[in-house]
């Protein structure tokens, strides 16, 4: 028995008087501190602010289902085989020898955080997942839709992601998870040359009946199961960009209407996604697509239920998150990156498609423009009122960015990913890095799907308080962005600024997770050590 399949966790308990706990919940204390700036008269006046919150976290984990659109691909069945090798404990055979099922990678279950430190002056890590209650991955409720009907044991041998002596003893759990359900195919959102699959379609055109229809399987899927919350989660195609059209998707009202009347601009994921809010169920977008048009956000928001999206971040982005931040903020100025990949699953066969291939392009395109808007010293801010060729408020100075994404199908599930970046560093030098990253993309993206749908569960039991000014306590804003740091183009709430260093999202996520039980978020002040 794999140790980590037994290991309990020791329970954390805060002793303060900012923490509470009951049977049902652990109540704590948090000061949010920041600072408000004003430029008056060629001086920042800055004046520290302070405003109390309480977090009141539900301790019962919810029976939880994680229901995949595209569990039938690669992602879907490495995510569904793998959990349940971990369940059963199935170790396999390779080359190497016996290998055993984990959870590496996965930020929650493979990834530590420190508490503290002990009479010692060392610091005491725990694993993330053991700061607050959380599902454990092997108790997670699987199934979903596909529009392939191929049953998951045959879906997993035709993703060729797994070793075959894993395959083999997994399969005979994989089919009884048997056929996907059938789901909604509307060819224009995918790439044509996905048709050859598409055969377990829930019937029809009227776009009203499918979201009633994706609405009661999620119904009764809670029912069978006896869930109390189920993830809805897009690992399905790629789809094309949605136009966004006042009257049609603008609105929730519009969104509506327009599914009643059966709009051509109404995607699959979009249905996916209002049924999921209507029944009060979140829904995280792995892939890059606009899901989320205005509409779904103002539905959302009006149902108080929750989304996340969009855009598993699982190789280059991350890296490039990185790379990227530190090298502006080592006062280093990248010039250009260039970045190229090439894969031979069927997510690069669709992404072959020129529209397709956009949504990605502008989902991986703007990871760099946080760091770069941070750091007006070394890219010039754009002129006051400056409107860029589209019209919009003009980006100021920026490093050249390209993203080519090309399929071959040889190389299978193992994307390779070149990233060129050039850089100008002191006095009128030059520097250049070349990174050649190769990697199993599904094996990356599965525990992606798995800490966003455990998040996604945690984050539906926490509420919080304004103190003065809240007198219940309230569920938290229904876009979720503390789940940015598994994500390539985080979704947050509209009029605010993304994050993409994924230094300051995993920050964030660890001080939100922290202030949760009432402690600080990470302090790499160490006074201690620098003082007599
Ligand atoms: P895949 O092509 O193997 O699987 C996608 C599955 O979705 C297929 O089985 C397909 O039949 C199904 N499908 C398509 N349209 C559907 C619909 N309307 N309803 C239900 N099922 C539908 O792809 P994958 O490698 O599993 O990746 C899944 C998604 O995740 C892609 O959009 C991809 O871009 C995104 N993604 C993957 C990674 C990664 O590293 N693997 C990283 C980031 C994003």
């Amino acid at each position: 028995v794999h140790p980590t399949a037994v290991r309990r966790p020791h329970a954390i308990t805060v002793q303060s008087e900012n923490t509470a706990y009951t049977d049902e919940h652990i109540t704590s204390k948090f000061f949010n501190r920041g600072a408000e700036v004003k430029l008056t008269e060629g001086q920042y006046l800055v004046t520290p602010t302070v405003q109390e919150y309480q977090f009141q976290t539900k301790r019962a984990i919810s029976k939880t289902g994680l229901l995949m659109i595209g569990v039938g691909g690669n992602n879907g069945s490495t995510l569904c085989a793998t959990i349940l090798a971990n369940r059963h404990n199935i170790t396999w055979h390779t080359k190497q020898g016996i290998q055993q099922p984990n959870y590496i990678g996965s930020l929650l279950r493979a990834s530590t955080v420190s508490l503290g430190q002990d009479a010692t002056g060392a610091d005491v890590h725990v694993p993330i997942s053991d700061v607050l209650p959380m599902v454990h991955p092997n108790d997670l409720v699987l199934g979903g839709w596909d529009i392939s009907g191929v049953t998951l044991d045959k879906a997993m041998q035709r993703a060729q992601v797994l070793d075959y002596d894993l395959q083999r003893q997994v399969a005979p759990h994989m089919a009884l998870l048997g056929k996907p359900l059938p789901s909604i195919y509307y060819p224009d959102f995918i790439a044509a040359n996905q048709e050859a699959r598409a055969d377990n379609l829930i019937p029809g055109e009227d776009k009203q009946a499918h979201l009633e229809h994706i609405r009661a399987d999620i119904r009764r899927l809670k029912a069978e199961n006896g869930l109390d919350r189920a993830v809805v989660f897009w690992t399905a195609n790629t789809e094309r960009y949605a136009d966004i059209i006042p009257g049609i998707n603008d609105t929730a009202d519009n969104l509506l209407a327009a599914i009643r009347a059966s709009h051509s601009e109404v995607s699959p994921s979009t249905i996916f996604a209002v049924a999921a809010i209507l029944e009060g169920e979140p829904f995280v977008n792995g892939a890059p697509q606009n899901t989320f048009v205005p509409g779904v956000i103002e539905l959302a928001e009006r149902q108080k239920s929750f989304i996340g999206g969009d855009d598993l971040k699982s190789g280059q982005t991350k890296l490039k998150s990185v790379l990227a931040e530190f090298l502006v903020n080592a006062g280093i100025k990248p010039l250009s990156i260039a970045s190229y990949n090439h894969l031979g699953n069927n997510d690069g066969h669709n992404l072959s498609a020129e529209r397709q291939f956009k949504s990605k392009e502008i989902s991986k395109s703007s990871v760099v423009d946080d760091m770069v808007n941070a750091n007006r010293l070394l890219y010039k801010a754009p002129e006051a009122g400056a409107k860029g060729k589209d019209g919009k408020d003009a980006k100021g100075e920026h490093p050249d960015h390209v993203v080519v994404i090309k399929y071959v199908p040889a190389v299978g599930d193992s994307k390779r990913a070149i990233d060129e970046y050039y850089s100008e560093i002191f006095c009128g030098g030059r520097s250049t890095i070349n990174i050649f990253n190769e990697c199993e993309d599904s094996l990356l993206a599965t525990p992606l799907i798995l800490d966003l749908a455990i998040l996604t569960e945690l984050l539906t039991r926490v509420q919080y308080r304004k103190v003065g000014t809240d007198d219940e306590f309230k569920p938290l804003y229904s876009v979720l962005s503390l789940l940015s740091y598994m994500l390539k183009a985080p979704l947050v709430k509209p009029g605010t600024e993304v994050i993409n260093s994924l230094n300051r999202q995993r920050n964030a996520l660890e001080s939100f997770l922290k202030a949760c039980v009432g402690l600080e978020g990470s302090s790499d002040l160490l006074l201690e050590t620098r003082i007599w």
